[in-house]
């Protein structure tokens, strides 16, 4: 397997995660310019009652927190959906150097829909975006987290 294809699957685990946590099924991880995970985090704005708990904003305070920056230059987000406006805010200010992302999300993403972040006059820095990476696999953890709730 190759780096790219496990740092997903790293991903993917942690929104499997989430999901037995009663979560939305979301997961995220950081690779540092080491090309090891440097932070993993799944969504756990149920748990900690906090609507910014997403998977992203997780990982990136776990590894500012293990770097000892507010910033992450040279670092890669995995993260198995299509980061939120909030998110992929936090993802140029923390200037994530590649971003990649599974499945598209019309209804809450904020990089290729929506307010199309990166995309603003605004964003400052912007990283190089891979999008649909491992996408089946993390469309298929949503439709089976929401299908029962429908
Ligand atoms: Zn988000």
């Amino acid at each position: 397997m190759s780096p790219f294809t496990s740092h997903m699957q790293a991903a993917l685990a942690e929104a499997r995660a989430a999901a037995a946590r009663g979560e939305v099924p979301v997961g995220a991880v950081i690779v540092g310019p080491n090309g090891r995970i440097v932070a993993r985090a799944g969504n756990r704005t149920r748990e900690l009652n906090d609507p910014t708990a997403h998977a992203e904003i997780l990982a990136l305070r776990a590894a500012c927190a293990a770097a000892g920056s507010e910033r992450l230059p040279g670092h890669d987000l995995y993260v198995t959906l299509e980061p939120c406006p909030m998110c992929a805010s936090a993802i140029s200010q923390a200037r994530i150097a590649r971003l990649y992302y599974g499945a598209a999300d019309p209804k809450s993403g904020g990089v290729a829909h929506g307010p199309r972040v990166f995309d603003h006059p605004q964003s400052h820095h912007v990283p190089q975006v891979y999008d649909g990476i491992g996408a089946a696999e993390a469309e298929a953890l949503l439709k089976a987290f929401f299908a029962p709730r429908r």
